[in-house]
């Protein structure tokens, strides 16, 4: 059983802790790391289970839209996501998408986007994407080649998006590309594109070792309203790494979830195996290995929730939120390995709780911005603090 002082951290308020006590207790009941072989069909089941729960009012912002409050509140976001990813991956990352999914939508939509679309994400009813990435433009975003071209009242999309997480199966995508305003990032619009337009395809499913639906899209002469613009024109670099900023953080959280899961089999497998005339835990070798599990996760959750009530008291996180992801992703991948070599052979038994945590935090330490990526996000902003102010 996890350690939830860290609930009680000034980070938190009594709200927060009530609200991961009920999803704590509703995840134990309904929720499985099990899931049926077919990941599009178990996605859509835990985005509707959510939904139907009021989990997903969390995901967005606005209470006249569905949320639970007007501004997302990222230490709520940071709670749900490591309290499911404890019990679930696919569940963490249902909630999770729905959130990324929608975030430009609440960050920057206008008010009849919001009306069309943040109800139905929120209640459950409407499942969605977020399409930044490109096979050349992964890390280095603003390489992207993806092209909306204004005609009359239309854009006219063309170009390729991949690796996009509810790809298949989302029923809105948030998409990025180049609309030509400026060279670079300034040249970048946000749209939303619904499932089925004419000229949007999904042209390749993708498998990966944590399976969830995953596919590659293809847009030929798609022509989309301008009034599907998420925010201004050229603007849509800032829309991607705003909505990066608040879910960045929750990346953290999430793998936090894992690692305290992995902390828990491992505690039990160590006070339980015997060898050598005692249990595993009576080595200090094990000790050792317990003692650095503990400190990592509670450093990492430190900077998580650093970064999320910073957020939520209006402050800029870019630093800190790429500080909470890069530790919090990289200490976690440490705990589960370390916490599948004690369970020996059977740590690598496929769908041991140990061996799926295992496939599961894999991604996280590459997508919204690989480990590198944060690090020079943190020496970038390192440097800028420590410019002479100009005169
Ligand atoms: C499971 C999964 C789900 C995803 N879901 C989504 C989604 O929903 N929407 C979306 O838009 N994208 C999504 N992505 C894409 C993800 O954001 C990209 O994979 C990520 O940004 C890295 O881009 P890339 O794969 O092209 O790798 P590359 O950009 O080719 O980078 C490869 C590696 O190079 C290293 N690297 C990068 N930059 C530097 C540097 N400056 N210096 C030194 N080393 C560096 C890093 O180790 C990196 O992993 C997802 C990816 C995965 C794996």
């Amino acid at each position: 059983m996890s350690d939830k002082s860290y609930l009680n951290w000034p980070f938190l308020s009594p709200q927060h802790r009530e609200l991961e006590h009920t999803l704590d207790t509703w995840a134990r009941e309904h929720l499985s790391p099990h899931h049926d072989n077919d990941a599009d069909a178990a996605c859509r089941q835990l985005v509707r289970q959510l939904g139907d729960a009021g989990w997903l009012q969390h995901a967005i912002g606005g209470a006249a839209y569905g949320g639970a409050t007007d501004v997302i509140d990222t230490r709520t976001i940071c709670l749900i996501r490591e309290t499911l990813a404890r019990h679930s991956g696919l569940a963490d990352f249902a909630f999770a998408m729905q959130g990324l999914g929608s975030g430009a939508i609440t960050l920057f939509g206008s008010e009849t986007q919001k009306q069309h679309y943040l109800t139905p994400v929120a209640r459950g009813d409407a499942i969605a994407a977020f399409a930044l990435s490109e096979p050349e433009a992964g890390s280095d975003v603003a390489a992207m080649q993806c092209e909306a071209v204004q005609d009359g009242d239309d854009y006219v999309l063309n170009g390729e998006k991949t690796w996009i997480s509810n790809g298949g199966i989302a029923d809105l995508y948030v998409v990025f590309a180049r609309t030509g305003e400026a060279p670079g990032a300034r040249g970048i619009s946000a749209f939303v594109v619904d499932d089925g337009t004419a000229g949007f395809d999904i042209a390749e499913r993708i498998d990966v070792i944590a399976p969830h639906p995953l596919a590659r899209l293809k847009f030929t002469d798609c022509r989309i309203p301008v009034s599907n613009r998420v925010g201004a024109a050229g603007q849509g670099f800032k829309v991607a790494m705003a909505t990066l900023d608040v879910f960045r953080t929750s990346v953290a959280a999430a793998a936090l979830g894992f690692a305290r899961r992995a902390l828990d089999e491992a505690m039990t497998r160590a006070t339980t195996r015997k060898m050598f005339g005692q249990t595993l835990a009576d080595f200090q070798l094990t000790q050792a290995k317990l003692a650095q599990m503990a400190t990592g996760i509670d450093a990492a959750a430190l900077l998580t929730y650093r970064a999320a009530w910073q957020r939520d008291q209006g402050e800029r996180v870019t630093k800190e939120a790429a500080m909470a992801k890069l530790t919090a992703t990289e200490t976690a991948q440490q705990v589960i390995d370390a916490a599948l070599q004690m369970f020996g052979g059977l740590g690598v038994v496929s769908e041991q709780p140990v061996e799926r945590l295992y496939r599961e935090i894999r991604a996280l330490r590459i997508y919204e911005g690989a480990t590198e990526v944060q690090q020079l996000i943190i020496a970038r902003e390192l440097l800028r603090e420590h410019a002479p102010a100009k005169t």
